[in-house]
């Protein structure tokens, strides 16, 4: 309901604070996408901004939609010395859930003739789908020491390149891990679960880079029109989800005897500085080694189908980012800087130029923002701009974002319909789960295009490139 915000422009939205509000919710949209956004996303982040020790604003994302209590698509940063907390829900389940996308060096012309080919051995070789085991089996050092070590842990056993490293968020290891944190229940589910896609929106694309925004950025990224690209998705599989549920679960429980007043349990938090809230961070921050080492695995296995099928290709890393995660950094905020608990929720750190954690030959370019849209429409890499700097934190978008719930996609759309019309376009889908695909149907997205131009016109991130999709593996 547009009544209750105040326009600050074309593409942001806020509501002052009232009731228990710390501080504002801010929206960034086009009147379009705000008009057809869920309201729950507006009451989700007016209570996000009930939160102790919350900064600035509780800020969505073009994509957002209703999540469990943040909203997908929520930024949220508290400071600890303020009484501010972390919360398992402004995470949420997939923890470190991510994009990464390689150069491939091939033109699409180069490509087609063995699509198909691609499409067969790509979705053979890497496992997808609900419980899918992969190649590895950690016994209990090999699970604390990928815990710990993340991308680096995978390189280190074979499975890519240090150069690989230096294009992932953290340098591919997120300090700070603690194993000791993550409970043996969590462990057993991971042990056969490296390296595999998972199920449901999570995918393996070809994407050919179709238009060109900004060519210093996109020469400086070595993108060209024509070119094939691959993007992974994916998280850390049933070790996240089991960390997200456990912890959630304390959470719940302990908060009263933090007195903290939840609107919604699903809220549920710890302060910072609590024994609990220390876990959890430490917990979250193995599952994000876990994520970033799942896909360093599926890279190799990538990586390891192209030079079947295209003998000499190498599959350069363009960027490695995580959309689910709760990071501590440093923020001005009126004129102060500060270190604050930055909680993205289905949301891209999008770091402008010269940021000193970015890669030395990308300094001045900013940092990649990946962003899917679906398997049947386009995709978008935008960077991270100066004016984000004080704009959510430096944040942007994560996709298209959900339109509609995936019971109402299964209502309107046949898996294997989709498939061939898909395939009429030239969009080769290979998934596990024709109840998966229906799912995913693209029309059950927002308007990818939209979104990222949102993004783009708010100063969150600036548009460099749109792909368009070859060949998705769903998981
Ligand atoms: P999430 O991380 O919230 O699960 O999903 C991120 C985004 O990925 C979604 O908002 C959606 O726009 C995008 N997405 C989902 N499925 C696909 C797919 O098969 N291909 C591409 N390119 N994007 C997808
Ligand atoms: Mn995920
Ligand atoms: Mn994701």
């Amino acid at each position: 309901d547009l009544a209750r915000f105040s326009q600050v422009s074309e593409v942001e939205w806020r509501v002052e604070p009232v009731g228990g509000m710390r501080v504002p919710a801010v929206i960034f949209a086009d009147a379009g996408l705000i008009r057809e956004m869920d309201d729950k996303v507006l009451e989700q982040l007016t209570n996000v901004a009930t939160l102790p020790g919350i900064v600035e604003a509780a800020y969505a994302m073009p994509d957002a939609h209703w999540g469990y209590g943040f909203p997908i698509g929520g930024v949220a940063a508290f400071d600890a010395d303020e009484g501010g907390v972390v919360s398992a829900g402004g995470v949420g389940f997939d923890i470190s859930c991510g994009v990464r996308t390689l150069h491939t060096g091939l033109t699409a012309a180069e490509v087609e003739p063995r699509k198909q080919r691609l499409a067969d051995h790509l979705f053979a070789h890497v496992p997808a789908g609900v419980g899918s085991t992969g190649q590895l089996r950690l016994n209990a050092n090999e699970m604390d020491a990928m815990l710990r070590g993340g991308a680096r842990w995978a390189v280190e056993r074979g499975y890519g390149s240090a150069a690989d490293l230096e294009r992932i968020e953290e340098h591919g290891c997120m300090s700070g891990a603690e194993p000791g944190e993550v409970s043996e229940h969590a462990k057993r589910r991971q042990r056969d679960e490296i390296g595999t896609l998972g199920s449901g929106n999570h995918y393996l694309e070809l994407q050919e880079i179709a238009e060109i925004y900004d060519s210093q950025a996109a020469d400086r990224l070595r993108l060209r029109v024509g070119e094939v690209v691959v993007s992974i998705h994916c998280g850390s599989r049933g070790l996240g989800h089991q960390i997200g549920t456990e912890f959630l679960r304390q959470m719940v429980v302990a908060a009263p005897g933090f007195g903290i007043e939840l609107p919604d349990r699903e809220l549920a938090c710890a302060p910072i500085k609590s024994p609990l809230g220390q876990a959890y961070l430490g917990a979250m921050r193995a599952a994000i080694n876990c994520a970033l080492a799942n896909r360093q695995v599926i890279t190799h296995l990538a990586r390891e189908v192209f030079a079947d099928v295209f003998p000499g290709t190498h599959l350069g890393l363009i960027y490695d980012v995580s959309h689910n995660t709760c990071k501590l950094e440093p923020h001005t905020v009126d004129g102060r800087t500060r270190q604050l608990y930055v909680h993205r929720k289905g949301a891209t750190r999008a770091f402008g130029p010269r940021h000193p954690t970015l890669p030395a030959d990308l300094r001045d370019v900013g940092q990649p923002v990946l962003i899917g849209g679906s398997m049947g429409t386009a995709s978008y890499i935008l960077v991270g701009t100066e004016a984000g700097r004080t704009r959510a934190f430096s944040s942007a978008c994560h996709g298209a974002g959900r339109a509609m719930s995936r019971h109402q996609a299964t209502r309107q759309w046949r898996g294997r319909a989709l498939v061939d019309e898909l395939a009429s376009q030239g969009v080769l889908i290979r998934s596990p789960s024709l109840r998966g695909v229906a799912e995913e149907a693209p029309g059950a997205y927002k308007d990818v295009s939209a979104v990222v131009d949102a993004a783009d016109r708010a100063g969150l991130a600036r548009k460099v490139a749109k792909l368009k999709p070859l060949v998705c593996i769903k998981g």
